[in-house]
């Protein structure tokens, strides 16, 4: 099992997750052919991609899904929720409804959505295994919930969800409404709270440690790094970073 990240952060999100021939796209936050790049980049072509699981339609992780899936017939798994939020002429057929509890499989791609708390309509996260291991990703998470804790426990990947530094954001530049949403309890994880997550984890099955969705106004790569090593008791080299322009490369699980 392996994992990419195509690039992550409010202005788009996408990650392939290959186990044995599948691949699997969650979330596609870019345009057509900027999706296509940075598939390319990753050594992958549109065909190479069996299904794309979606987290929750904000315009980072759903605005070039639509597109990219029709273009290429690729079927996409939504919840009812984030279904919704998909163009009325989106071909049917290419539809798969999830329940937010229910694990489902993609060719040789075990996934498992779990609910999380985000101002978004029915929003999953997702575990994906290969039978052996587990990979966690978690972006867009207002607050830590039990079931999220449960759910993260025991992988041995996780992708995890370092929006912002708290006093970042309350000193920046955005309006005081904006600020309220992004740390409010359906808003986004700050680091500490990134760290408190990772801290109350199970750990013991850990090899990847990667921070995600970073603030490009209200965050550092060495500010969030430093989080999750201290959560993890590791050298910071240790910890990965999913940037926005960049993404992450290929990682064998
Ligand atoms: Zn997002
Ligand atoms: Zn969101």
């Amino acid at each position: 099992m392996r994992f990419t990240s195509l690039g992550s952060g409010s202005s788009g999100n996408g990650l392939v997750v290959e186990c044995g021939a599948t691949r699997v796209m969650m979330d596609c936050g870019f345009t057509l052919a900027d999706t296509r790049a940075r598939l390319e980049r990753a050594g992958l072509s549109p065909s190479d991609i069996r299904g794309i699981v979606v987290t929750h339609e904000h315009d980072d992780h759903m605005g070039g899904v639509a597109r990219f899936a029709r273009r290429y017939a690729i079927p996409v798994y939504v919840t009812r929720g984030t279904g919704h939020w998909l163009p009325p002429d989106f071909p049917a057929v290419l539809v798969n409804y999830i329940d937010p509890h229910t694990p489902f499989a993609v060719g040789d791609v075990a996934v498992e959505p779990f609910p999380v708390p985000h101002d978004a309509r029915e929003p999953v996260q997702y575990v994906f295994s290969d039978g052996a291991c587990r990979l966690g990703v978690v972006t867009d998470l207002g607050t830590i919930t039990q079931h999220v804790v449960e759910k993260l426990s025991g992988c041995q990947a996780l992708v995890i969800e370092c929006n912002h530094d708290l006093d970042m954001l309350m000193a920046g530049p955005y309006p005081f409404a904006l600020k309220q949403r992004i740390a409010g309890r359906l808003g986004h994880l700050c680091n500490s709270a990134a760290r408190e997550l990772v801290c109350a984890l199970d750990r013991s099955r850990l090899r990847h440690l990667v921070a995600a969705h970073l603030s490009q106004q209200n965050n550092t790569r060495e500010l969030a790094v430093e989080a999750l090593a201290q959560a993890a008791c590791c050298e910071r080299d240790w910890v990965g970073v999913a940037s926005q322009d960049d993404g992450l490369a290929w990682r064998d699980v």
